[in-house]
């Protein structure tokens, strides 16, 4: 339903102050130092200083945490295609563009996967979709030879580290990932938009990193599970959760003659009939291989365990044992890094200069407010989750909240996810928040923009800083705002740049010129961090809805029995009763503590610090000692990352994915079992 706005929204004195403080041309500055230098992770330690001093600047108190964690940089890459006798080397390389550029610096990054394994693979190919379980299944059920070959699969649907996984373990000896314009809708140049630099179709030679590890085992550094990564600690090997095939990414128009170049061979892509399996090439998609149809890829990484650096910054509230945390990784993969993640990083410095404009008026929040520029997140999440694996006793006992900014603007439309307790308190605070000049509209605040879109918040699943925090039991959401789909009939100039997501086109030049002209949505979403994070720190009883939980554990519960249905006959037995009374439970032990919240004064400290460390405590009790089934590390009975998906959430993951990933009702029945105990326990630590 469409809540009533106030234009313009009424503010108290404090947000007035916070909010003027916010402009888009300092954050165009902080925007353009962060994507002037190399900041892949392990490499940047100036721009985790710098950070550290202006926020120092502002009045947080400031300090670098290090962690010596394993990575892999590129050493040498190469690619080469065979056909009717004749070999040819396939360009790597993105190019280079007068007007933009940082893409000529000489120490600009080559295209290679993080985590990827040095190796060669000379073979014939088989396309494989967008690399899925169900993709594999279904070409072994189509009679086509995995064995041996080398994996060209898609970009689009599950994590890619999951696509390499998947050839692996289908006895593929390499895999290459490309970017299909089919991701790009009707923005191509096909369909008659320009490319970049001239407009905002994909530069046809844009090439996604991105890590490949195998993420749906554990996040941070592969060789310390569950453990931070000092100079003394014990390492584990990584084959587990790293590949043991090399493989490359490529771009849309070094692809296509790969993918033409399998027609006729094999099954077609209509024959293979699945999801996501045909692109917008010119070309049927087929299977493969083709006789003599071959390529020959050398991937060659350097090994290294090195400092990476964490950037922290505190202002002590009044009562320390209530602490609001907020994230952003400042590692790219390459020199800019404009939206991922530098959009977030320069909203981060603007949100503590406006914080700093509060702290000179004399003010001190209730709450601990932690600022935290992460190193390390492309490679798998590591300056978080070591970060969390060190202070998890101290953010165990003390942690509210994580807000996570990553892409804080790739385009204008506003999109969150939310654990459910934060949902009221994130709608609410989009209404505080005037968007100007959205799409060239004025007069409309966030959450009119927002709910124009679909008014949704999402479930969290991984693919950013939240995810340790989630798995301790600690409430998150996660912001950002991106491009959206354009219409058949667009006007070109209205039409938003396709993002060149992990590429050197994700520079200061894209964001100035198509990404976010002015830096307007860079201060719309830094206006409503601050807000979100000021209502966090200051209300005196906390604003987090804890009968929400109950509101969405119940559509879980329905989305679960959908799920069941359409497990068959295996399921029919499962017995859902424990999930159901757990649930019940916890919405009484919610209903009552509203009860005490409405009949408490504010003025009444003792109960207002009882209620505020239920409402900060009891998501702990969605933790389950040992993990989900195989992955000790992925907790939280609620929601999870997607075995099959690696970003994708699944809710009740336990059970959902003993039906859904192991197909074993034992299982299923023993994770109702343990998921119904976790939100029993939530339930008990919530209840007044
Ligand atoms: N956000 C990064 C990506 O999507 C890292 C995700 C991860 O490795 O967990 O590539
Ligand atoms: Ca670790
Ligand atoms: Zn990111
Ligand atoms: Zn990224």
């Amino acid at each position: 339903k469409r809540q009533e706005t106030v234009f313009p929204p009424v503010l108290t004195e404090q947000e007035a102050t916070l909010i003027s403080s916010i402009d888009n041309v300092t954050i165009d500055e902080w925007s353009f130092y962060y994507t002037h230098g190399l900041h892949v992770a392990g490499t940047n330690e100036s721009q985790a200083q710098w950070t550290a001093d202006r926020w120092a600047e502002n009045g947080f108190d400031s300090r670098l945490v290090e962690y010596y964690t394993f990575l892999n940089y590129p050493v040498a890459q190469s690619l080469s295609f065979s056909a009717n006798g004749s070999t040819r080397e396939v360009n790597l390389e993105e190019a280079v563009l007068e007007q933009d550029e940082t893409t000529g610096w000489p120490d600009r990054v080559p295209t290679f996967h993080g985590y990827s394994f040095t190796g060669t693979a000379e073979a014939e190919y088989v396309y494989v979709g967008v690399g899925q379980q169900v993709d594999f299944e279904r070409l072994v059920a189509l009679g086509v030879e995995l064995e041996g070959k080398i994996a060209l699969a898609r970009y689009g649907g599950p994590f890619r580290g999951l696509k390499v996984k998947n050839s692996q373990s289908h006895g593929m000896i390499g895999c290459v990932i490309f970017t299909d314009t089919g991701d790009d809708g009707n923005v191509t140049e096909a369909n008659g938009f320009a490319a970049y630099p001239y407009g905002p179709a994909r530069n046809p030679t844009t090439v996604q990193r991105g890590s490949v590890q195998f993420l749906s085992t554990y996040p941070g550094d592969p060789t310390t599970p569950g453990y931070p990564s000092k100079p003394d600690s014990p390492r584990t090997g990584i084959e587990a959760v790293t590949p043991q095939i090399p493989s490359l990414p490529l771009s849309w128009v070094e692809a296509q003659p790969l993918i033409q170049a399998l027609d006729g061979y094999g099954t077609s892509g209509e024959g293979v009939n699945r999801t996501n399996w045909v692109g917008a090439f010119n070309a049927s998609y087929s299977t493969g291989p083709a006789p003599g149809v071959t390529l020959s890829l050398s991937n060659e990484m350097e090994e290294n365990t090195t400092t990476i650096w964490d950037a922290i910054g505190i202002i002590n509230g009044t009562s320390q044992d209530e602490v609001i945390v907020i994230g952003n990784h400042r590692d790219a993969w390459i020199i800019g890094g404009a939206a991922d993640p530098n959009s977030g990083s320069a909203v981060m410095i603007e949100m503590s200069k406006a914080f700093g404009k509060l702290l000179a008026t004399g003010w001190q929040p209730k709450r601990t407010i932690v600022l935290c520029s992460w190193d390390a997140e492309e490679y798998g999440l590591l300056g978080s989750t070591e970060f969390v694996e060190e202070y998890i006793p101290w953010l165990s006992t003390a942690a509210v909240s994580y807000l996570n900014i990553d892409v804080g603007t790739s385009g204008p439309n506003p999109d969150i996810s939310a654990t459910p307790d934060l949902h009221e308190i994130a709608i609410a605070t989009m209404k505080k928040v005037v968007y100007d000049n959205y799409r060239g509209f004025n007069n409309m605040t966030l959450y009119d923009v927002w709910y124009g879109l679909g008014g949704e918040v999402g479930v969290l699943g991984s693919g950013s800083d939240y995810t340790a925090f989630v798995h301790n039991g600690i409430s998150s959401i996660d912001m950002g705002s991106g491009g959206g789909p354009a219409d058949a009939d667009a006007d070109p100039s209205e039409v938003d740049a396709i993002y060149p997501y992990h590429s050197n086109y994700d520079s200061y030049h894209w964001m100035a010129t198509f990404g976010d002209v002015g830096f307007n949505t860079h201060k719309v979403m830094c206006r409503y961090l601050t807000l979100l994070a000021y209502e966090l720190a200051t209300r005196e009883i906390l604003p987090l809805n804890a009968e929400n939980y109950g509101v969405e554990m119940t559509s879980y519960l329905t989305e679960l029995e959908g799920t069941i249905e359409e497990g068959g006959s295996n399921y029919t037995n499962l017995d859902l009763s424990p999930l159901r009374s757990a649930i019940e439970t916890f919405n009484s032990s919610a209903a009552a503590l509203v009860e005490l919240v409405a009949s408490t004064s504010p003025s009444d400290t003792q109960t207002v610090n009882t209620i505020n460390a239920k409402l900060r405590d009891y998501q702990r009790g969605f933790v389950s000692q040992g993990g989900l089934p195989n992955r000790e590390f992925y907790r939280n009975v609620v929601f999870a990352p997607g075995l099959d998906t690696g970003y994708a959430p699944v809710t009740f993951g336990g059970i959902t994915e003993a039906i859904t990933f192991y197909h074993n009702a034992t299982m299923a029945q023993e994770w109702v079992e343990r998921t119904s105990s976790a939100i029993e326990l939530a339930a008990a630590i919530l209840i007044p």
